[in-house]
């Protein structure tokens, strides 16, 4: 497998552990994700997220998440995922279509 496709993981920047730590006390531990009315989560968690799913570790980038809101930005990238690959296919065209 090469190096680019492993997983995040192994890809995190040597300072994470502190990088990390940093996001947590920034946003006081507390979620970050908004809902649609612009109003913050603020659920206690020591988890962080990639704000945008990249490579990006600029703590602009970076975000507090609850487990919750954790799960479901996973699943809604993992299903991104399956659409953008889903829009590759060449459109089907109708059989009397010319
Ligand atoms: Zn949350």
């Amino acid at each position: 497998m090469p190096w680019e496709s492993s997983d995040r993981r192994s890809r995190l920047p040597s300072d994470w552990a502190r990088r990390r730590l940093r996001v947590l006390r920034r946003d006081q531990y507390r979620c970050q994700v908004r809902d649609a009315a612009g109003l913050k989560c603020l659920e206690r968690s020591n988890e962080v997220d990639h704000i945008v799913n990249n490579d990006d570790h600029d703590y602009a980038n970076l975000q507090t998440i609850c487990r919750v809101h954790h799960a479901a930005k996973t699943q809604a990238e993992a299903k991104a995922g399956r659409r953008a690959k889903a829009r590759t296919r060449p459109p089907s065209r109708h059989p009397g279509a010319l």
